[in-house]
């Protein structure tokens, strides 16, 4: 079994009230560690109990879904990471999300509360996971007009070309479950090189199987489906992105 790391799951949600068979399962296909995505601070008091119950197994990004545009909620956010940055290994995810908010007006509010999140990860110190919904190159410009080092594109939706530039100057990509049937990412995964990839599932969401609930043990259809796209071993996959996300996010 090649050992790898799902870099991005959303444990906290309630279709996950089976979690230890969730975490047996994703230990039996070979996941070797899962970074828990949140994405709203209510989430965090489920976030500590599932890591205090795996140990060295379970990290934890924090982040603040782009689609609330509320100020109040986003201050928040922000008291509550700075309350927890020891127990945080990233940002995020935090971004854009041009899919849910077309609205002018509303795009600005939320890339400024993108670019405050951009500052918060760096005055704690830590790396950030990006969603992009419909705003990919947007998303990419902000990063880099922020100055962001220690970038994650999470399921990015969009342009190989945009993609491509950002991993010339650094910038990781997460590959999710949904390379089996998706060509976006499938053209994603050809055209980055290994070396700028890691993996994840996003679950509940964006699994083999549309509609049905995801979970970790389903990152191996992932790096699979990766390494038939390189055509490298499985195990090449396994150690080259387990390495980029170990030491991106500072895990032991
Ligand atoms: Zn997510």
């Amino acid at each position: 079994v090649p050992r790898i790391i799902d870099v991005h799951a959303h444990l906290t949600d309630p279709s996950f009230g089976d979690i230890e068979g969730v975490i047996a399962r994703a230990r039996e296909c070979g996941v070797e560690g899962v970074v828990v995505s949140i994405t709203r601070p209510a989430e965090i008091e489920r976030a500590e109990e599932l890591l205090a119950s795996f140990p060295g197994f379970l990290s934890l990004a924090m982040g603040f879904d782009p689609t609330v545009l509320d100020e109040g909620a986003y201050q928040h956010f922000c008291r509550i990471a700075e309350e927890k940055r020891a127990a945080l290994v990233a940002i995020g995810e935090v971004g854009l999300d041009h899919f849910y908010v077309k609205d002018h007006s509303e795009r600005a509010v939320q890339e400024s509360l993108f670019r405050r999140s951009i500052r918060l990860a760096k005055s704690l110190s830590l790396p950030l996971v990006i969603h992009s919904r419909s705003a990919g190159r947007r998303a990419l410009e902000a990063l880099r007009s922020e100055g962001a080092a220690r970038v994650l594109m999470h399921a990015f939706d969009g342009k190989s070309g945009d993609a491509m530039a950002a991993a010339k100057e650094g910038y990781y990509f997460s590959i999710p479950t949904s390379v089996i049937h998706s060509e976006q990412k499938q053209k994603l995964a050809r055209l980055l090189p290994l070396e700028r990839l890691m993996l994840e599932t996003d679950s509940p969401v964006l699994g083999p199987e549309r509609g049905a609930r995801s979970e970790p043990s389903n990152l191996v259809l992932a790096a699979r489906k990766v390494a038939e796209i390189k055509r490298v071993p499985v195990e090449r996959v396994a150690e080259v992105t387990t390495g980029n996300a170990r030491a991106f996010f500072g895990l032991a």
